[in-house]
C-alpha cells in the first residue's frame, strides 16, 4: 500500500498527505488489524467531528478505509 506515488492518501478523499504536503501536519495515521498504514487528513477529520460528532476512532478509520463507511459532503 505504500508504492512510490501514492503519496499517503487520506482515506476519504485520497488527497496526498504525505510529508511536505499541505495535509501532512494535521492528518491522523493508524494501522488496521492487518497492517495496513491509513491517513485522514485534518479536512476530514473536522468532517468528521461534525458528522459523529466525536472524533474517529482507528475502527472508524479502517471502516472508511474499507468503503463501509464515509464522510459524505465535499
Ligand atoms: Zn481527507
Amino acid at each position: 500500500m505504500n508504492a512510490p506515488g501514492v503519496g499517503e492518501a487520506c482515506i476519504s478523499r485520497g488527497r496526498a498527505t504525505r510529508a511536505g504536503t499541505p495535509l501532512f501536519s494535521d492528518r491522523r495515521t493508524t494501522r488496521s488489524e492487518v497492517g495496513v498504514v491509513l491517513h485522514l487528513c485534518g479536512d476530514c477529520n473536522e468532517r468528521a467531528v461534525s458528522r459523529y460528532g466525536r472524533r474517529l476512532t482507528e475502527h472508524d478509520m479502517v471502516k472508511i478505509a474499507a468503503g463501509a463507511a464515509g464522510l459524505g459532503g465535499g
